[in-house]
Parts: structure tokens; C-alpha cells; sequence
């Protein structure tokens, strides 16, 4: 990938994204400057490793039938979800949603005047002495990356958590010329014992318990059995800090790429991205081109946004600011840095009506508070990227008839779009690829037959009346046949019956409920007498 190849776009204006130096509170955002506006535990192939077409129908099955699974996810969630929620309130206040404002505006600034400020970026992290390199697919990145690992004659690689090189499927690429590569965030790590994947982007394995890590210990590690997380995380801290001083080569993410500096920020909570970016020689830092920010002040108000809305607290322990390689008078640092910059199907989604889903800072919020993730996890999705944004993310990346169900997998409650610190409205999103998939023909002609009766039907009042009419007296009829109508009491018009087994289209979702049937007299019929009545009293 070149810069050259970006869509171009006039210079920004410097006081497009202005941020006014104030409080953590947010109460500086209030001027005039804002405007007014049952788990498989050890794997024999990575989970993620799909075919496709994906249909996701399989493994949302098992995961609606996995108490376990869906109690691990669910706890999990619902903690940093209200974690997330008490923390915006008391740092932000009536604030909150002019700094998520704020936040969506910086990124989708720099996204608009992308091009502009990557090339700023090459230029600055070239002069503090980083080899910047692009990569315009897996392939390319993987290739980059083992070609430096060759030249540097490496053999054991550290590895900070990174979500563009599990796009990549890095590691079995080093594994095959012979480089052991360590994953070492605590949670990747556990995973790497057990050759799973992640299924969380801020929490990878949310779905899997201490017992399932002293298993896995035991088992891999030769360790005596303890559930005990002090010891467990002693014992994970012996082996990594031996391999730190041994690697030749350390490979990171990067959450911000700063434009106006050069510089690679990663933000962790165990320190482990510091060692893995200090302590070997060579650095390798793989980063999506959508994680650029103009400037420092900028990247201020994203970092209290993304950890506040990722795990609830006011600031990452550790956020690591990388200017180019160690320099003469330094005592750490890599002696060369690489940043190799990934497209990855990123500049085709830079189009303006699908640009803002590149604004995404993984946070994880949106998957923490969506009922459908919370029922299913991170695997169902067959992707890397789960939950809402994976849901609009991945078939765009990857390509809509890829995985023709994820735009699918919402119930459109809007409550993603309310968590997102950079206000991506996701269920837009949602719509506008089921949309994009009936024009495609990618939906099954049955279906699009289906949705083009019902269009037509919901657009002509006698066809709506008469089509709710037919559905109200088929529903009331089955209920009658199961002996529930009139349960719910004594008036013949109000009264309701439960379906368990309805027909048609109707009968997965009675499957696992029973669906209660619509009312004798509706709502529309209730309003007419009601307004009757109203204009007699008033005569
Ligand atoms: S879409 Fe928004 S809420 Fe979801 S991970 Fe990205 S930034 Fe966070």
C-alpha cells in the first residue's frame, strides 16, 4: 500500500478538532470551541480459522445451550459494562456525550484528512529513525515481518497483545521458519497454552475460568495444580521475564499512531508491552492506518475515553509512547524499529458513507453491553473482531457475502451506539449492509421475496390493516387450539394467549419461548374508540 492511493482530501483545517486544555471532568467541553452540538478446552486448529461463507447458526447453537460459557461471558461483561457506565458519570457528568462527541470528531477528522496525516506520520517516525514500511494485505504484512525476522537471525519473539496480527494469523508464519513466538499478555498467553483464540477484543479470554488456567498450567507448564491467581500469575511471570531477556525480537500493536510526532502509543495494564518493546533488539509494531491522531492533545481526550470505556478506569496503568529506536545516549529500547502499516481491506472501507466504522479505538464497550454477544461470545462470530463492531467490521473487511449473518446478529436495540466513546452508530450500519446484501443478492431469494411482500404491505394502509387483521385471527386461532386464550382474563377483547409452537417464519423464535399473541382489539382500534368517546363527552 502506498500513501499515494489514499482518496485524497484538501488540507485539514488546524481548529477543525480543537481541544481546550481543562480538567479530566470534562467540564472544559462545555464552551463554545465544543459547538453546540461447555467450552472445547484445548483446540486443535485456532477457532477463528473458519470456512467460508461463514454461517455462524452452528456455533450459536452450542454457545445458547452452554450455561457455563454464557455465565463466564455474562459476568464478565455486565461488570465492566456498569463499570463503564459509574465511572463516565462521575468523571464527565451532564459532560459524557460531548466528549464522546469530541472523541468521534478528532477520529473522524483524521480519517477525512487521512492521507495528510499518515504521511506526516512516515516522515516524523523516519526522522526519529523507524523503517516504516505498508502492508495492503496479510500476506504482505506477514511477509515484511519474516523478512525481518531472517535478517535479524531471530529465534525467540516476544509479543504483546495485538488484534492486527491475529488478523494476520502472525504467529503460525514465525513458527513455520523456526521463530518460537511468546504471546505475553497474561490473558493470551493462557490462550496460546491452550492453542485458542481470543473472544474479546479488550478481555481475550473472557470465556474460559481460573480452574480452566490451572488446567492448562498443569498440564503445559508441568506446574503443581493451584487456582490461587497470585501464584497462577507468579508462575506465568517467572517464565516471561526469562523470555524477555532472550528474545531477539519483540512484535506489539499500537492502539494511536501520533502524526505530528511519529511516535507508536500502546496502552496495557500488565507492563508486559513495555518489556516486549524495550528489552529485545528488534522491534516489529504492527498497526491498522486507521489509529492515526493529529497530535498529543488529541490523543489526551482518547485515552480517558478508551480505558474508562474499556475496563472502567480513569487511565491504562501503562500507556508507552515509542519515537523511533533507542537512541546513543539511551540505556533501553529496540536498536532498530519497524512499523509496518496495514490496509487490510481498511482504505476500500475508507468510502465516505462507511468511513466512520474506522473510528473504532477497541474498547470493547459495545460488546460488553450488547444482549446478543452476552448470550453467544466472541466465537460465534468466526472473526476476530466480535460483537457490534465485528458485526459491521468484519463483512467489510472480509467481504459481505463472506459472512452473510453478522449484519444479522443485532437485535438493533441501539444499546452499542449508546457505549461508544467515538459515537459510531452501529445499528445505522447494520441496516445499511442487510440492505446492501439485498441488493447484492446475497440474501437467499425466498427471503428477499419475503421482505419485498412485506414492504409492500407496510406501505399501503388497507394491505397493513388487512395483513395484521390475518396474522392477529391465525395467532388467536392456534392459541384457542392450545387452550391458552383467555388466560389472561376475563375480557374477550383484551385477553391473550401464548403460542409455543407458532408457524412459518415465527417458529425459531418459539422455539426456545413462548410468544404471546396480539390482542382481540389493537391498538389502532382502541385509539378510534377512545377518541369517539372523547369527542361525544366534549358534544
Ligand atoms: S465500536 Fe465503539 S464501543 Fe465498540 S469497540 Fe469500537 S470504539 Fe469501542
Amino acid at each position: 500500500m502506498n500513501p499515494a492511493s489514499l482518496p485524497k482530501s484538501p488540507p485539514p483545517e488546524p481548529k477543525d478538532v480543537h481541544v481546550l486544555p481543562g480538567p479530566t471532568d470534562g467540564s472544559a467541553f462545555t464552551g463554545a470551541a465544543m459547538g453546540q452540538g461447555n467450552i472445547t478446552e484445548i483446540h486443535d486448529t485456532n477457532p477463528l480459522d473458519v470456512t467460508l461463507p461463514y454461517h455462524m447458526q452452528p456455533r450459536v447453537e452450542k454457545a445458547t445451550h452452554d450455561a457455563q460459557l454464557q455465565q463466564f461471558v455474562n459476568s464478565a461483561t455486565l461488570s465492566k459494562d456498569r463499570a463503564r457506565k459509574r465511572i463516565c458519570l462521575e468523571a464527565f457528568g451532564d459532560n459524557y456525550n460531548r466528549m464522546r462527541e469530541l472523541g468521534g470528531r478528532i477520529k473522524q477528522h483524521t480519517l477525512d484528512h487521512l492521507d495528510y496525516y499518515l504521511e506526516q506520520f512516515v516522515t516524523n517516525a523516519a526522522a526519529a529513525g523507524a523503517k516504516v514500511h505498508f502492508a495492503e494485505t496479510t500476506d504482505e504484512a506477514n511477509g515484511i515481518c519474516l523478512d525481518i525476522a531472517r535478517k535479524c537471525g531471530a529465534k525467540l519473539c516476544v509479543k504483546s497483545k495485538s488484534m492486527v496480527t491475529e488478523e494476520m494469523h502472525l504467529l503460525p508464519k514465525l513458527e513455520s521458519i523456526g521463530v518460537e513466538t511468546v504471546e505475553t499478555d497474561l490473558g493470551e498467553f493462557i490462550l496460546q497454552l491452550d492453542k485458542d483464540a481470543p473472544s474479546h477484543i479488550v478481555q481475550p479470554m473472557i470465556h474460559k475460568d481460573r480452574a480452566a488456567t490451572a488446567r492448562a498450567f498443569t498440564r503445559e507448564l508441568h506446574v503443581e495444580y493451584t487456582e490461587d491467581p497470585g501464584k497462577l500469575c507468579q508462575i506465568a511471570r517467572n517464565l516471561l521475564r526469562n523470555k524477555y531477556r532472550q528474545a531477539d525480537m519483540g512484535i506489539c500493536g499500537g492502539n494511536f499512531l501520533i502524526a505530528d510526532t511519529g511516535t507508536v502509543v500502546i496502552c496495557t495494564n500488565e507492563g508486559n508491552g513495555r518489556l516486549c518493546t524495550s528489552a529485545p533488539r528488534v522491534l516489529v509494531a504492527f498497526v491498522g492506518i486507521e489509529k492515526l491522531v493529529p497530535s498529543l492533545e488529541h490523543l489526551g481526550v482518547l485515552l480517558k475515553l478508551l480505558a474508562r470505556s474499556a475496563t472502567g478506569q480513569p487511565l491504562t496503568v501503562y500507556n508507552h509512547f515509542m519515537t523511533g529506536p533507542r537512541r546513543p545516549d539511551e540505556h533501553d529500547g529496540p536498536e532498530e524499529m519497524h512499523i509496518i502499516l496495514v490496509d487490510n481491506g481498511r482504505v476500500k472501507t475508507l468510502k465516505e458513507e462507511t468511513r466512520e466504522m474506522l473510528r473504532c479505538i477497541r474498547c470493547g464497550a459495545c460488546l460488553n453491553t450488547c444482549p446478543v454477544y452476552r448470550k453467544i461470545g466472541g466465537h460465534a462470530y468466526g472473526s476476530v473482531y466480535s460483537g457490534p463492531i465485528g458485526a459491521i467490521l468484519t463483512p467489510m473487511l472480509k467481504g459481505l457475502g463472506n459472512y452473510p449473518d453478522l449484519p444479522h446478529a443485532s437485535s438493533l436495540c441501539g444499546a452499542c451506539y449508546e457505549a461508544c466513546p467515538v459515537k459510531i452508530n452501529i445499528p445505522k450500519f447494520l441496516i445499511q449492509l442487510r440492505r446492501d446484501q439485498i441488493k447484492q443478492k446475497i440474501t437467499r431469494w425466498p427471503d428477499r421475496l419475503i421482505y419485498r411482500v412485506w414492504a409492500a404491505t407496510l406501505r399501503n394502509s388497507l394491505t397493513y390493516r388487512l395483513g395484521g387483521w390475518m396474522q392477529k385471527w391465525m395467532f388467536r386461532l392456534q392459541a384457542r387450539g392450545n387452550g391458552s386464550l383467555g388466560r389472561a382474563g376475563s375480557d374477550p377483547y383484551a385477553s391473550r394467549g401464548w403460542l409455543s409452537d407458532a408457524p412459518g417464519p415465527v417458529k425459531s423464535w418459539t422455539r426456545e419461548r413462548d410468544m404471546p399473541t396480539p390482542p382481540a382489539r389493537s391498538f389502532r382500534q382502541w385509539w378510534d374508540e377512545h377518541e369517539k368517546d372523547k369527542k361525544s363527552k366534549e358534544a
